[in-house]
């Protein structure tokens, strides 16, 4: 099964990310630490199908932010 991996290091931390509401299972969860400043997002290995939407809408994507994997 493929899952998605966000490299924490490369992410931009936006402060809406682009990739939460585009997953079809709600695998992604982005905590906000004050008003403008906020975490990277999480991914929930359980719940994610590995269908690689995130990766495809991230704003930075061509940075890899995200990439899905074989498990
Ligand atoms: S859109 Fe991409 S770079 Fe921006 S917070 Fe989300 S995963 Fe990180
Ligand atoms: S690969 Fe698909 S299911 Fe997994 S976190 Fe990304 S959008 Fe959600």
């Amino acid at each position: 099964m493929k899952k998605a991996v966000i490299d924490t290091n490369k992410c931009h931390k936006c402060i809406v990310c682009s990739t939460i509401k585009q997953c079809p299972v709600n695998a992604i969860t982005q905590e906000r630490k004050y008003i403008f400043k906020v975490e990277h997002p999480m991914i929930d290995q359980n719940k994610c199908v590995g269908c690689g939407k995130c990766a495809s809408v991230c704003r930075f994507k061509k940075d890899t932010v995200i990439r899905i994997i074989k498990n």
